[in-house]
């Protein structure tokens, strides 16, 4: 893990992560649930913006995700 320019890289590298593909449902699904972004998922998740996300927070952000899409499409 390099550190310059640290939040904002982590920032850009986590929306990467959480948006593998444009126009995806996953897409729509980041909204609905809160965790579109790293102030969203402070606001609503009540996890720290300026630090890495944890494999338990990103495990834990995915389920969010996953029950959403699961309800939309049942
Ligand atoms: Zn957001």
């Amino acid at each position: 893990m390099k550190n310059k320019g640290k939040s904002e890289i982590l920032n850009k590298k986590d929306l990467k992560k959480f948006r593998p593909m444009k126009g995806h449902p996953v897409f729509i699904a980041e909204h609905a649930t809160a965790t579109c972004c790293r102030n969203c998922l402070y606001k609503w998740h009540h996890i720290l913006p300026n630090k890495e996300l944890t494999n338990e927070e990103i495990d834990y952000i995915v389920k969010v995700i996953m029950t959403w899409i699961k309800n939309e499409i049942k």
